[in-house]
């Protein structure tokens, strides 16, 4: 197997290297948050002639700027090398759809968005969001990097810019008076390498009382719900409400409301409007988790400390359990073809010795191989013929949605493994 954790000498080595910026502040970064060693980037799902080369693999190792307590990873490879041809199409899973769905109805009520509206999404998938506003008659516009994506987007009637955002950009489309009443940036602040000029981008895209909305996973959640799997390499940059409003003010934005969702094992969805904007009250829940954070120390680098001793025994947990059920004739399989599992069965060492195949509702990812451990995916159907023993939910955050479509394989006496935040079997 390829990676475990670096030895603690080398780890001091590796530390002890100059020249290693914040990417929001720009101290140098020296202490480490977790090293989950070295691992592939996770969304290049490997086809079948390609199973003969090698792959480039990159240090998976996350740190905490002592400075401004941004927790963040090293870019390593251009953001147009992973995201040009990114195979993940957003509209496969359907709670997600309902949770944008949702979303849409809600933003148009509270902040009276209409036909003389204008929404701009940033990194807008196949324009699974957009989808919903368009619906309403809310004129849109979707900026998507990645071309077969942004395809499938004006397919559904999402006009979509093939382009990457930051200030030049934004500084276009507002030179061209399109500037948006609301501003979308749903998971797509984690991946983004220059966050200073994103950021300022967004302030820039706004009108003078228009609303940004960010969505990213807590950080929180993370370290509370053991979550170290959304850790990979498309994700450079890992936020705490402290964090996020830090930068944010840097570039001229106001934070007036925070939610608190379910999604991505636990997320923050961030509302804020220009400094300047006499409009939007601040809600009592920016300061509630805020207090959260402030009772889990994450104002101090005190918070951050545990969290590479508790990534650990999952390891051990899953890797001993799957041992087991091998030893014990069990079939092991897995369900989904997540971003995220590429950490953990890397982190963890496992490959098709302990889970023999996954499966995806993705067509784009079916007859591929996952990177590293290519582990071969097949389509959902591959469980009902091969009727194995133990089905490991990758994704474990869609679990219900998981486990109910897949009730049948109670009839051969089938369970669900469950990895995070613990070895769970259902
Ligand atoms: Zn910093």
């Amino acid at each position: 197997m390829m990676t475990t954790a670096l030895p603690q000498k080398m780890d001091d080595l590796v530390t002890a290297t100059p020249g290693r910026n914040c990417r929001f502040c720009g101290a140098q970064l020296q202490r480490t948050f977790v090293d989950l060693g070295m691992s592939p980037l996770c969304e290049s799902y490997i086809s079948p002639d390609a199973l003969g080369r090698g792959e480039m693999y990159y240090p998976l190792h996350v740190y905490l700027c002592e400075t401004c307590l941004l927790v963040q990873l090293e870019e390593f490879e251009s953001p147009e090398a992973i995201f040009s041809d990114y195979a993940y199409f957003a509209s496969f899973s359907d709670s997600w759809l309902k949770h944008c769905e949702k979303y849409c109805a809600e933003m148009a009520e509270r902040f009276g968005l209409g036909s003389e509206s204008f929404v701009a999404e940033i990194a807008s998938n196949d324009g699974y969001l957009l989808q919903y506003f368009v619906r309403k008659g809310v004129p849109v516009l979707g900026i998507e990097p990645a071309a077969n994506v942004a395809q499938a987007a004006a397919d559904k009637g999402v006009p979509s810019l093939v382009r990457f955002f930051g200030s030049e950009l934004a500084r276009e489309l507002a030179g061209e008076g399109r500037t948006a009443d609301l501003v979308i940036g749903n998971n797509v602040l984690a991946q983004v390498p220059d966050l200073n000029d994103f950021v300022e981008g967004l302030q820039i895209l706004l009108k003078p009382n228009g609303v940004l909305t960010l969505e990213f996973p807590h950080l929180l959640r993370m370290i509370e719900r053991n979550e170290f799997d959304t850790i990979y390499h498309e994700h450079f940059s890992y936020f705490s409400l402290i964090s996020t409003m830090k930068i944010l003010e840097a570039h001229g934005l106001r934070v007036f409301d925070v939610e608190e969702l379910k999604s991505h094992g636990g997320s923050l969805r961030v509302f804020a409007t220009r400094a300047k904007s006499g409009s939007h009250r601040v809600t009592s829940n920016v300061q509630k988790v805020i207090g959260d954070e402030i009772a889990a120390k994450l104002d101090t680098c005190e918070g951050y400390e545990g969290f590479a001793r508790q990534v650990k025994r999952v390891k051990v947990e899953l890797v001993e359990f799957l041992l087991k059920a091998g030893e014990h004739g069990k079939k092991t399989v897995g369900y989904g073809a997540p971003g995220k599992s590429a950490t953990l069965l890397h982190y963890c060492g496992i490959g098709k010795d302990m889970i023999e195949y996954t499966v995806d509702r993705s067509p784009h990812k079916q007859g591929k191989y996952l990177p590293g451990s290519r582990i071969p995916i097949f389509p959902p159907d591959h469980i009902r013929q091969t009727k194995p023993d133990y089905v490991v939910i990758l994704p474990w955050n869609l679990k219900d949605e998981i486990m109910e479509q897949l009730e049948f394989i109670r009839e051969w006496g089938g369970k669900f493994v469950v990895p995070i935040p613990g070895v769970t079997i259902l």
